[in-house]
């Protein structure tokens, strides 16, 4: 999946020492290292736990912080046109886009769809708003890769 952030935007990711997966009440984020929350995909914990794939996708999801933050250009026309929408959002509208042409690339389109139905139900409803945004359009999601690849 790395090896496709590259081909499609022609920039290397950095790859992490490690992918911390934790257990604990905190969720998965990027702040420092990435780390991934591994309880909802225990059977032990709920009974609706989350495919294990999903949590690769998850860690992929937490990797590609780092990236977008850096290569999102300063004045980027797309996030503009998104100004009203929450900071969440907007910080996951070229991560989501990215995220789904490197599945796409890879024929992974169950996968995708996997990623969007369990995100789009996340506590938090930014998630779903980013994806609605960046699933607009057929063609939407390439618009912020475009820009990624600048
Ligand atoms: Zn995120």
């Amino acid at each position: 999946m790395l090896d496709a952030v590259t081909a499609l935007t022609g920039k290397t990711v950095e790859t992490p020492r490690a992918v911390r997966l934790t257990l604990c009440d905190t969720p998965s984020q990027s702040m420092v290292e990435p780390s991934v929350n591994m309880r909802f995909a225990l059977r032990s914990f709920t009974p609706q736990a989350v495919p294990l794939r999903y949590k690769a996708d998850t860690a992929f999801h937490e990797i590609l912080h780092g990236f977008v933050h850096r290569h999102t250009p300063a004045g980027s026309a797309l996030l503009r046109e998104r100004k009203g929408e929450s900071r969440c959002v907007r910080n996951h509208l070229h991560l989501l886009a990215l995220q789904k042409a490197v599945l796409l690339s890879l024929g992974a389109t169950q996968e995708l769809a996997q990623v969007i139905a369990i995100d789009s139900q996340l506590p938090s409803a930014c998630y779903k708003r980013a994806w609605e945004l960046v699933n607009e359009t057929e063609g939407t999601y390439k618009q912020y890769v475009s820009e990624l690849a600048r």
